[in-house]
């Protein structure tokens, strides 16, 4: 196992550390100001992405990008040092169009989409001229269960009409945003015979703007106001025709699976990146903090809470690199790999709270105030443990893994007893 990154990959996380220096930092008061005055996206985000574009730094995730498309086709190996980078400041992935969820989006429509489907809503994602969002969760049931999913799609002559309730649909109150991914149960006239849950699901193509598309509210997240928006959507009878299928009809569920993957690590590079930052803001904080005659620093358990963060943080790199390599090389059986990025997602999630939480504390009151970071990366921090499934869906997903593995074995840990019937039975070597 190598994961070194390429001298290619260097060089761009070079650049975009000092495009991040350079541009993105020095706008960030602007951004929070503008978000807050309820102009967003703020009016200088088109200057940085166009200024990204030119310097090459521009879709640094699709490995597999066909040659007539803007971007870099990193391995997933590669864009991890360039998503941590990204990490530190949470809108900064969209002035190199590496945003979530637009790149799991686009992986999904350039692996499964027509050619049709391909120039009318893969291209203007690459080209960063519009977003995107991926409806999945609903209100009404357990959506860590997507076999539980109740929104329908129904089709009628060539059409496909689609009804439900859906929320936390993260980029929907983004101006830009022009398509819903949409994942619908097949109605239930369609399914007779398909008795197997997995197949009972499709994907469709929804244009924001389509009729019967009421968008309800943005959701707060512990009482964090995303600009882009967590959404509550209803579906009332929008019509669509029957080439907005995405892939096959009851292929859903297969492919949220493969947008999952490659979507879910991206998360935890980012993740890697904001503990970084809450480390480093802590740390710096408790050699300048003063405290009953000794730096902050000076404290053992504050010494302890650098330690750890440390020790979590590059444990945590090392797992995501491991998954980004097999994800690149195609050399792990897929029930491990899934079983590998459901482990990571868990250790991203968990990592971010302690890490961040360790560090609001060292900063005393202000680690929760709006002049730090902190407070918006725990919340993410906190979100994490269920976005993309809970943290409890995931174990489960290594757990029933590792339990497969002891069945096909099952007998052989035997040897390493030492029971009185092995006593009365010793080995002979002749
Ligand atoms: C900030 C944010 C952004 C999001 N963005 C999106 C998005 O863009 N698109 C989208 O579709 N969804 C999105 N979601 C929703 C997210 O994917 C769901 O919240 C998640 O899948 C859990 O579903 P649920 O909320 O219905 O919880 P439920 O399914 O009701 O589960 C509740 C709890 O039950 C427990 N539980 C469930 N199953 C098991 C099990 N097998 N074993 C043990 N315990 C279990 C877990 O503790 C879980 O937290 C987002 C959520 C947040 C917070």
């Amino acid at each position: 196992m190598d994961f070194a990154h390429s001298p290619r990959a260097q060089d761009l996380r070079q650049r975009l550390a000092a495009f991040m220096q350079r541009y993105v930092l020095p706008y960030n008061p602007a951004w929070h100001q503008s978000v807050q005055q309820g102009v967003y996206p703020p009016p200088f985000l088109e200057d940085l992405k166009a200024l990204a574009r030119d310097e090459g730094l521009w879709n640094l995730f699709l490995p597999n990008l066909g040659a007539d498309a803007p971007g870099t086709r990193l391995t997933n190996l590669d864009y991890a040092p360039l998503a941590e980078e990204m990490g530190r400041v949470p809108w900064a992935a969209e002035v190199f169009n590496c945003s979530a969820p637009d790149t799991g989006n686009m992986e999904l429509l350039h692996r499964f989409a027509t050619p049709q489907q391909r120039a009318q809503w893969l291209m203007p994602l690459l080209q960063g001229q519009t977003r995107s969002a991926f409806a999945m969760s609903e209100p009404d049931v357990a959506s860590s269960d997507p076999t539980n999913l109740q929104t329908t799609v129904r089709r009628q002559g060539d059409q496909l009409v689609l009804n439900g309730r859906k929320w936390f649909i993260t980029g929907v109150a983004h101006p830009r945003c022009k398509l819903l991914i949409v994942m619908c149960r097949n109605a239930q006239e369609e399914s007779a015979g398909e008795d197997i849950a997995h197949h009972q699901h499709s994907m469709v193509l929804v244009p924001l703007d389509a009729p019967g598309v009421q968008v309800v509210r943005n959701i707060a997240v512990v009482h964090h106001h995303a600009p882009e928006g967590h959404c509550e959507i209803v579906l009332r009878d929008v019509n669509v025709s029957a080439d907005h299928l995405l892939g096959d009809w009851g292929a859903g569920f297969a492919m949220a699976q493969a947008r999952l993957g490659p979507g879910r690590v991206h998360h935890c590079m980012r993740t890697i990146g904001q503990c970084e930052l809450a480390l480093e803001l802590a740390t710096e904080r408790t050699l300048e903090r003063h405290a009953f005659g000794k730096y902050l620093s000076d404290f053992s358990n504050v010494q302890d809470w650098i330690a750890e963060s440390r020790l979590e943080i590059d444990q945590a790199r090392l797992l995501v690199l491991h998954v980004a390599w097999a994800l690149d090389r195609d050399v792990v059986a897929p029930t491990q790999l899934r079983a590998q990025v459901a482990a990571i997602k868990v250790v991203a999630a968990r990592l971010q709270s302690r890490v961040v939480e360790r560090a609001m504390q060292a900063f005393g009151a202000m680690g929760l105030s709006p002049d730090t970071p902190l407070a918006a990366l725990w919340t993410w921090g906190r979100a994490m443990h269920l976005m993309d499934g809970p943290d409890e869906v995931h174990l489960r997903t290594v757990a029933r893994h590792e339990l497969a593995r002891a069945r096909e074995r099952l007998g052989t840990s035997a040897a390493y007893f030492t029971t009185p019937e092995q006593l009365a039975t010793p080995p002979r070597i002749r």
